[in-house]
């Protein structure tokens, strides 16, 4: 069901004692604030069952940054979807372009990965975005269709519902740089447009789409206000709680 989400992705930082201390903030900031959106975050792997444990009404929602595409077996370094659903995690990023830069992760494994996911009963967030060199040759439209298409588009409609997109131009990741407003709300419209051609109006209805790329206190009222626009995937800014709280207010009118 289409929703207002607003998301951290924390990659890799923060030690345990300040993991601790961000979980227990938002806990804090949660209970004592009403928030507009649902509010998630996908720690590193080793805190996740911290987590879980500790948003035991799920007051937010725990999201791994990446799994695997396999099942199990002989994977060093992975952890499948099946660990994460006994773990009762809420879902995982998928092809976070970090994950795509830095270990070639495809849409073709972002596809596996989506497929394995929902059989578990996860909620994927699966990322794409084009870089600025895509970008400024004007390809960017036709790149986040590819992408689309390629990881999504073998999934039934019931499937697809269960997905969120969030799209995060790469040139926008860490950089300080923001797409505007009208940029994401361009290709925001645009993907639900080629999910409507394919499985109709009511299924790309249904389905949230973030933005992500450095979002921050400041812009994040104006970036959720467009039309398309579900909400965030936030890095940088989902760090501190004043900045994240800030964010997730984006939402208040
Ligand atoms: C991200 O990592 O998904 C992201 C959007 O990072 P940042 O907000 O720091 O640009």
């Amino acid at each position: 069901m289409r929703k207002n989400i607003v998301a951290g992705n924390w990659k890799m930082n923060k030690n345990v004692i300040e993991a601790q201390q961000l979980m227990f903030q938002l806990l804090e900031y949660k209970k004592n604030n009403a928030a507009n959106c649902e509010v998630w975050i996908a720690p590193p792997s080793l805190y996740l069952m911290m987590a879980r444990d500790l948003y035991e009404n799920n007051e937010i929602g725990v999201f791994a940054q990446d799994m695997s595409e396999h099942e199990s077996g002989a994977y060093t370094g992975e952890i499948s979807a099946g660990m994460l659903e006994s773990i009762e995690a809420t879902g995982t990023l998928v092809g976070h372009s970090e994950r795509r830069q830095y270990h070639g992760e495809t849409d073709a494994a972002c596809n596996k990965k989506v497929k394995r996911a929902l059989d578990m009963g996860l909620t994927p967030i699966y990322c794409n975005g084009e870089t600025l060199d895509q970008r400024k040759a004007g390809q960017h439209l036709e790149v986040v269709k590819n992408q689309t298409e390629e990881a999504l588009f073998t999934l039934s409609a019931e499937e697809l519902k269960k997905v969120v997109i969030a799209y995060e131009p790469v040139w926008a990741i860490g950089t300080g740089e923001t797409a505007s407003p009208e940029q994401a709300q361009e290709i925001h419209a645009h993907i639900r447009s080629l999910i409507a051609a394919k499985y109709g109006q009511e299924v790309a209805d249904e389905i949230s789409i973030l933005y992500g790329g450095s979002v921050k206190p400041d812009n994040a009222k104006e970036i959720f206000s467009q039309p398309d626009i579900d909400g965030g995937l936030i890095g940088g800014a989902a760090l501190k709680m004043d900045d994240f709280a800030k964010i997730i207010e984006g939402f208040n009118s």
